[in-house]
């Protein structure tokens, strides 16, 4: 019936995620004087005169983004709020509302949206936004989360992916690569099941990285905490996508280089000994590693003091001109870093 008028058939796969979001909006226009920020970074930002108003949105979809053989519903639905709200954190700013549409099948019962609502709503609380809306609708196929977050951001302390200088460091909030390997674990114990239902799974002494994977927090104390330092980031975006992807937006955005030390990366010491278990590399793990929802950022260099006794920043390189994001291992050889993030689309 409704034929699109492209007789071509190029796979997605041709131009990956971001390629594909490149494609489609090339013809986009903004028409709007309010429109401060459209498509490219972790939200977009509305003139509202005296402050901006950033919006982002995010889809979770069953058996891409989450396998509930091991996902708590309870648990999916904090996350896919937490995921949401990070976005707004990335443009430093304070998240206030959400709306949640929901696809579903018949294969749910009441009682299981139920405890998804539970999941958002204790969100809801924690990070004090409100719910003010969403769509209901039916899939024939598995669960469709999608959560729109509004939130306010000041207008002198907006931190975009653009904007890092000649000179910023670059810095990174909590460890990373926690949520890679609780997905390793979890994936290894339901093989394990699958092979055998009668084996329980073995999930004891990973409390750590299963709750990064299963219940990750959005870094709210990290948007106050600059406050209180008195620090604005030159820019800023979420490690959603793993720290290579995410350092190359930087770079790309802010027509810089970025170069990050591999012995600076912070790591949670467990991750060494399950990286060992899997055969991993716990740099590796880090670097391209998605879901960690850690911020990253660059500080002008004089602004280092500031930071520099808090337990929760990590000061991991530097920007300087040119382009492109490079790791300097510790061997003191330089790697250019290509991003491998997680890829839903291929
Ligand atoms: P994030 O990882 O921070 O959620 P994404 O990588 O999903 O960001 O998206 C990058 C940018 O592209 C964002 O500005 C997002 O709003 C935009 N975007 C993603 N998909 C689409 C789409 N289908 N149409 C228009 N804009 C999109
Ligand atoms: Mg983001």
């Amino acid at each position: 019936m409704f034929e699109s008028k492209n007789t071509q058939r190029t796979p997605i796969s041709d131009l990956g995620e971001f390629g594909l979001i490149n494609h489609l909006t090339t013809a986009t226009k903004i028409k709007h004087d309010k429109t401060a920020l459209g498509i490219g970074d972790d939200a977009a930002l509305i003139d509202m005169g005296d402050h901006y108003q950033a919006i982002s949105t995010d889809m979770l979809v069953e058996g891409v983004h989450f396998d509930l053989s091991y996902m708590p519903l309870k648990h999916l639905g904090y996350k896919s709020v937490v995921v949401n709200l990070s976005d707004i954190y990335a443009m430093n700013g304070v998240a206030e509302h959400i709306t949640v549409s929901l696809a579903v099948s018949n294969r749910f019962p009441v009682e299981a949206l139920e405890d998804i609502y539970e999941g958002i709503h204790l969100a809801c609380e924690r990070y004090n936004v409100d719910l003010v809306g969403g769509d209901t609708t039916s899939s024939r196929s598995g669960l469709v989360l999608s959560i729109t977050a509004v939130g306010r951001v000041e207008k002198d302390k907006a931190a975009k992916r653009a904007g890092a200088g000649d000179n910023d460091l670059i810095v990174v909030s909590g460890d990373l690569g926690g949520a890679y390997m609780g997905l390793q674990i979890l994936e290894r114990e339901k093989q394990v099941y699958l092979d055998n239902p009668e084996m329980q799974p073995e999930l004891s002494g990973h409390e750590y990285i299963l709750e990064r994977q299963l219940k990750p927090e959005a870094r709210k104390d990290i948007v106050e905490l600059l406050q209180a330092l008195e620090v604005v980031p030159t820019s800023m975006i979420d490690i959603s996508d793993g720290l290579s992807s995410e350092l190359l937006h930087v770079a790309d955005a802010s027509k810089v280089q970025v170069n990050v030390y591999e012995n600076k990366i912070p790591i949670d010491p467990s991750i060494y000994t399950i990286c060992e278990e899997f055969n991993l590399n716990t740099t590796t793990v880090a670097l391209n590693g998605g879901e960690d929802y850690e911020l990253l950022f660059t500080i002008p260099i004089a602004d280092h003091d500031k930071i520099k006794a808090n337990p929760n920043l990590t000061v991991i390189g530097y920007v300087k001109e040119g382009t492109g994001a490079n790791l300097i291992t510790r061997d003191e050889k330089v790697i250019a870093l290509k991003a491998q993030g997680f890829n839903h689309m291929e």
